[in-house]
């Protein structure tokens, strides 16, 4: 699955751009004062202030800050979904070796948000694996790509981990290895398919991986049941159908008894591939018996059984045939069994076959060097000689099915595509529906619009009706009478649902109960929670913290207190004061310099700005001196706040930087001192002026040193020269 965007957030999007210093010393008046008190400096004290924007009232600094501390708490709503482990509260465990011979069963992730990060880990005594370890797409916050599982308590039990075993190669089941497997190291187990999609995942990733890390798999055949040891558990795979090959059920045989994790499936009776379940296994094991069954539940809210996957062969055959130019097809990059089908509709129509999308290719690769696809020789062609090929002569598999940007269905539609140049008679086919809660659905919208704005035909599964098709897309999850059948065949003593919402959770367990098991052996789990097993018994006993870990574009983990500021910022942007003072008379060397980002456009406010300016000389004369620099600047600040809050009824961040210059007669630059940002320690940037004396500059003059030096610094911050604002 490809990369979603981040979306902006905020009220205060129109407002993005801003200019930045006006008029110096001595500039043109306010073209518009209404208010002749606006001239400032003289302004005493405790009246109100004159009025510049329509929202603009007096507003008490109780107020202001109030306001600010909303912005505060509607950004900590947010990222308090997003927490690290550390912040969860909830007790951390000893690093003791345990010899309780009780199994715990605790879920690092995967039990919330529908089914993502997922990740479970199966403890005895002084052995512990991990079952999955994936990651959270579709995360909503500036800048960042995904999000994985806080595995803090793997620190905890590092000593203890044998193993990583994998259900299947969705990214929400492996998309964790690279982060998580060099920091608490142990072989990764899976079926062949799901370890070559471990090996591309690792290959393809972003960062380096520790020195002296190497990874280590262990292909398993899921057909033979091999079964193998790993410490004192014993480990199986079983074959199940899901939306990407070698998909199965881990059979993890333990000394207090044997847990089976179902991973993600549907019970397809007739798969393209012909790998169908090994229910016979299944049930087999089953009459062996299953201590307990995590059982995957994310579509438990569907009635019924999900259609098998050939259900929608034949809309491709129909389309395929009645389309009179290219056709585009849009599907997740890797249902090798729907890409089967299309190439084989694509051969019985003598059209050629190309691809595009990296991770399409790149599982394409995979399934290949398996001989998991078959696709006839001489069928395939590369992307770049489309447009020299007859229109009826070929068909194009690609991603982009939900709108993802850069994608190479989006690139095409929005005409920014290397080879390919959509025309009125190309059909586009999207075989997918949007992810349930990704947002998705705008992003396919917008598509789809764009598409349509070149008359090419486009067929969805959602509007199939009127477009005149058949199904185009089935899940890969099961429904919920296909999450009974697995009750059902493996008779388990105890079942927790798995990888969804605890909605579905709920939905599981209430029909499993209707149908007669044992309510008090069936529970929903969330994260975190140690659930205990004897041969005869299920107890939930304490909590181990989990979280969340955010990741951005570049593969790094980005502290949750960044992206809180990004937040923030995304609020209502950003206010910088730069001052340049006389040491000794607290007197303004040069008019305040003021950067916005994010909060006003400052050419358009100019009137603001103005009275902004004359009311910070007036607030500097009034506070300097009279305490140290430190709590000079959180007065400016708190000051600052209140103003604009007051004329804008906003409350950017607000930075003052203040620079300090010794007078008397001038010390060259070496006597002067820069406070940058917020972060600076006590009022100690003031220089002594013991040092021998070099007239060379008078303090304006290194005033307009600062400033200049200051105009260089901006502008390589913000890539924006402010003499020609
Ligand atoms: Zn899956």
């Amino acid at each position: 699955m490809d990369k979603k965007p981040n979306n902006n957030r905020g009220r205060n999007n129109s407002q993005n751009n801003s200019g930045s210093n006006g008029p110096k010393k001595g500039g043109k008046k306010p073209s518009n004062n209404r208010n002749s008190k606006s001239s400032g400096q003289q302004m005493p004290a405790g009246k109100p202030r004159p009025k510049t924007t329509d929202v603009a009232r007096s507003a008490s600094r109780g107020e202001a800050i109030r306001a600010q501390r909303r912005n505060l708490d509607d950004v900590n709503k947010l990222i308090d979904k997003y927490k690290m482990a550390e912040h969860s509260g909830k007790p951390a465990r000893a690093n003791v070796i345990s010899n309780d011979p009780k199994l715990k069963i605790i879920a690092l992730g995967g039990m919330d948000s529908g089914g993502s990060k997922n990740m479970i880990v199966v403890e005895y005594k002084d052995e512990a694996v991990v079952i999955d370890c994936g990651n959270e797409l579709g995360i909503d916050l500036p800048g960042i790509n995904y999000g994985i599982a806080d595995v803090s308590y793997l620190e905890q039990i590092k000593h203890k981990l044998k193993a990583y075993i994998i259900t299947h190669g969705h990214l929400d089941h492996i998309g964790g290895l690279p982060h998580i497997v060099p920091r608490y190291p142990a072989p990764i187990y899976g079926s062949n398919f799901t370890i070559g999609m471990v090996h591309r995942f690792f290959d393809n990733f972003g960062i380096p991986m520790p020195e002296g890390f190497s990874l280590e798999t262990v292909s398993m055949n899921e057909t033979t049941h091999e079964k193998l040891k790993i410490g004192s558990f014993f480990v199986e795979l079983v074959r199940v159908t899901h939306s990407i090959p070698g998909s199965t059920v881990v059979v993890l045989d333990t000394p207090v008894g044997r847990v089976v994790c179902t991973g993600d499936y549907k019970l397809d009776p007739k798969p393209h591939d012909h790998e169908i379940s090994d229910l016979e296994r299944l049930r087999e094991l089953g009459k062996e018996g299953v201590l307990l069954l995590l059982n995957e539940c994310l579509s438990a809210a569907k009635p019924g059984r999900t259609p098998p996957e050939a259900t929608i062969e034949g809309t491709f055959v129909d389309l395929f045939q009645r389309s009179p130019g290219r056709v585009f097809v849009g599907c997740f990059s890797s249902n090798m069994n729907r890409i089967q089908m299309l190439v084989n509709a694509a051969v019985a129509h003598n059209r050629k076959i190309a691809m595009d999308g990296r991770s399409m290719l790149s599982t394409l690769e995979v399934a290949i060097k398996l001989g998991m696809i078959k696709i006839p020789k001489g069928t395939f062609v590369p992307i770049a000689t489309v447009p020299n090929m007859k229109d009826d002569g070929v068909v194009i598999i690609c991603t982009g099915s939900q709108g993802e940007p850069n994608s190479a269905l989006q690139r095409m539609s929005s005409g920014d595509h290397k080879h390919i140049k959509l025309k009125a008679q190309d059909t586009v086919i999207l075989s997918s529906t949007p992810i349930p809660e990704s947002g998705n659905d705008r992003l396919i919208s917008g598509m789809v619009d764009d598409l349509n704005r070149k008359n090419v035909n486009v067929y969805r599964h959602t509007t199939r009706e009127i477009d005149g098709c058949g199904p185009l897309h089935v899940s890969g999850h099961g429904s919920l009478d296909d999450y009974m059948d697995m009750i059902d065949m493996l008779q388990p003593k105890f079942v927790m649902p798995i990888y969804g919402s605890i909605t579905a959770q709920q939905y599981h367990n209430r029909e499993a109960i209707r149908r007669g098991f044992p309510q008090a052996n069936i529970k929903t789990i969330d994260n975190g929670e140690i659930n205990e097993f004897t041969k005869n018994s299920m107890k939930a006993n304490g909590e181990v913290p989990t979280g969340i870990q955010l990741v951005d574009q570049t593969g790094a983990v980005v502290n949750n207190v960044v992206v809180k500021d990004r937040l923030m910022l995304s609020e209502d942007g950003l206010v910088v004061i730069i001052l340049t003072m006389d040491k000794k008379t607290g007197r303004l060397m040069t008019s305040p310099d003021i950067i916005s980002r994010g909060f006003i456009y400052m050419r358009d406010s100019e009137e603001l700005m103005n009275l902004f300016r004359s009311e910070l000389k007036r607030a500097v004369i009034q506070r300097y001196k009279r305490v140290d620099l430190d709590r000079f600047k959180t007065e400016l600040k708190d000051y600052v706040t209140h103003f604009l809050y007051e004329q804008t009824q906003r409350s950017p961040i607000v930075i003052p930087v203040v620079n300090i210059i010794s007078g008397g007669g001038g010390n060259g630059n070496k006597n002067s001192n820069n406070d940058k940002g917020s972060n600076s320690s006590n009022g100690s940037n003031d220089q002594s002026n013991d040092e021998p004396k070099v007239p060379e500059k008078t303090p304006e003059q290194i005033a307009q040193d600062q400033q200049d030096r200051f105009a260089v610094l901006r502008q390589q911050l913000l890539g924006h020269d402010p003499r020609t604002d």
